[in-house]
């Protein structure tokens, strides 16, 4: 029986209809969960507007009414931020899935939020355009999802995180307001970047209806390399030097641990290529020139031979490169299949600090005997590093949880880092936020949502402690 006023009932059954509406327990349940680990919360009603007139009445209404929002795309955040832990409702956003526009002379693709971010690749590349973040969940995540999490990926070590391609937002913010931002001029210094507090802000500042998304050509051509190596120091170091010693801008530079590389076998049923080195290293170069690309990938390899790679495989066919790329973005499936319960950090340090974050992550593992694995972004320096719960009692997880995640963390900032590079703060890590924040600027960050969000309904619990 849910906790709602039954005016607040009555009058979004005037708003949308009545498959629109979910308030059995049963149904609510996919809805009281992302995909973080130990975390859960039943809504008290879940509401799936079918455009942005509805989602701004919603909003006007929850205002009136002083019951708490919770956006949701597509459900794949790893931080808790789709989870309404504070109750209400949650506002899914899973039928604004439409793309609008592909305008190729302006290099713009303007889409509705729960597009699925796979499906704007596939369709501006059937245009020879290119919209380059690609996290591991490209085709279970949301456009929406991503921009409210500044989400990351395998490319942004050449071509940047989601925050550089949106150049414009449609945006119902707090209390029911809908307003334009940005659009398809390239140049725009009209006062703040409203659009740049609003990407990153894990649907704690309004909810995102229309999406302007900056595209950029297809590079026509791609290689893939695999190397393995005998330690992780080398591989981190090998991984450094590419750029700064050959000139040579790889799309994606993707570090592997070998103990994953056997978590992985055991899911995928296969053996994996290069299966016994200690570190894997893939590496990815795209282009315009196939002789230009050739070239580069050669050198590449060249290169990670004389850093001590013991092996490199190069990826020169489609079916051997969707091989390599669906193992590496099986990862976290893989890992779950393991261990169902795992702290999934997000750590991100300067590149050049990346052998002292993966030392230190194994000091720190050894010193409390417990199992830290690590992949990643090794390019832009963000790797995910996970502890596992394994067969740990409650108790036992609890307590290794509460010493190792503060560690960490703290190693993270300590190599002038941050405590999460892509996945935010969301539910999870917010107790966490004053590792890497000081009190002035989260007390600035809290000024802004209170002057946008005066009685916290939007996705509240969310970011600060
Ligand atoms: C297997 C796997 C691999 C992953 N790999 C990566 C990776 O490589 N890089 C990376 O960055 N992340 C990765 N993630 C995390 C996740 O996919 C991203 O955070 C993604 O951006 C979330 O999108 P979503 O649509 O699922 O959002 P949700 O989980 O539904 O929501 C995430 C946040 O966005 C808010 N939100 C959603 N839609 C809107 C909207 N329209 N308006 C306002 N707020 C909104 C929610 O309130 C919530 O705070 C991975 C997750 C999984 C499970």
């Amino acid at each position: 029986m849910t906790k709602l006023p039954k005016k607040f009932i009555d009058s979004i059954s005037h708003i949308v209809s009545a498959d629109s509406t979910i308030y059995d327990d049963d149904a609510l349940e996919k809805y009281g969960c992302d995909e973080t680990p130990e975390l859960f919360a039943l809504p008290d009603a879940v509401i799936i507007p079918e455009n942005s007139a509805q989602v701004e009445k919603i909003v006007r209404l929850c205002y009136k009414y002083n019951i708490s929002i919770t956006p949701r795309g597509a459900g794949t955040g790893v931080a808790g931020g789709a989870v309404p832990v504070a109750g209400g409702i949650v506002l899914s956003l899973e039928r604004l899935n439409q793309i609008i526009d592909i305008d190729r002379k302006n290099l713009i693709a303007v889409v509705q939020p729960g597009v699925i971010t796979g499906n704007i690749q596939r369709a501006v590349a059937a245009e020879n355009l290119y919209y380059p973040p690609d996290p591991a969940s490209v085709d279970s995540c949301s456009i929406g999802g991503n921009i409210a999490t500044c989400a990351g990926g395998m490319r942004a070590f050449k071509y940047g995180v989601t925050k550089k391609f949106v150049q414009g937002l449609e945006v119902i913010m707090p209390p029911g307001e809908k307003i334009k931002l940005g659009g398809k001029m390239i140049k725009d210094v009209s006062g703040y970047d409203l659009i740049g507090i609003l990407t990153g802000s894990e649907g704690t500042l309004g909810i995102f209806t229309e999406i302007m998304l900056r595209l950029v050509p297809l590079p026509k051509y791609s290689v893939d390399l695999l190397a393995g190596f005998e330690n992780v120091a080398d591989c981190a170091k090998a991984a450094l030097s590419i750029v700064s010693e050959t000139g040579i801008q790889p799309a994606a530079m993707e570090f592997i641990e070998d103990e994953i590389v056997e978590i992985e076998e055991i899911f995928l049923e296969r053996k994996m290529p290069l299966s016994g080195a200690k570190a894997q290293l893939i590496v990815s170069v795209d282009g315009f020139d196939e002789q230009t690309v050739e070239n580069e990938y050669m050198r590449v390899g060249e290169h990670l031979f004389a850093k001590k790679a013991t092996d490199v495989l190069v990826a020169n066919n489609r079916s051997n490169s969707e091989l390599l790329w669906e193992a590496r973005r099986s990862i976290r499936d893989a890992l779950r299949h393991r261990s169902p319960d795992i702290a999934a950090e997000d750590l991100a340090v300067p590149p050049t600090n990346t052998p002292d974050l993966l030392a230190g992550v194994k000091r720190i593992g050894e010193l409390h005997n417990a199992k830290i694995v690590g992949f990643g972004h090794i390019g832009d320096g963000n790797l995910h590093i996970d502890l596992l719960r394994d067969d740990m009692s409650d108790e036992q997880w609890r307590l290794t949880k509460e010493k190792i995640v503060p560690e960490l963390l703290k190693l993270a900032v300590k190599l002038d880092g941050t405590i999460t590079g892509e996945h935010g703060i969301g539910y999870i890590k917010r107790k966490y936020l004053h590792l890497g924040r000081n009190n002035f600027i989260i007390d600035r960050m809290q000024a802004i949502k209170s002057s946008i969000d005066p009685m916290n309904l939007m996705n509240p619990q969310k970011i600060f402690p």
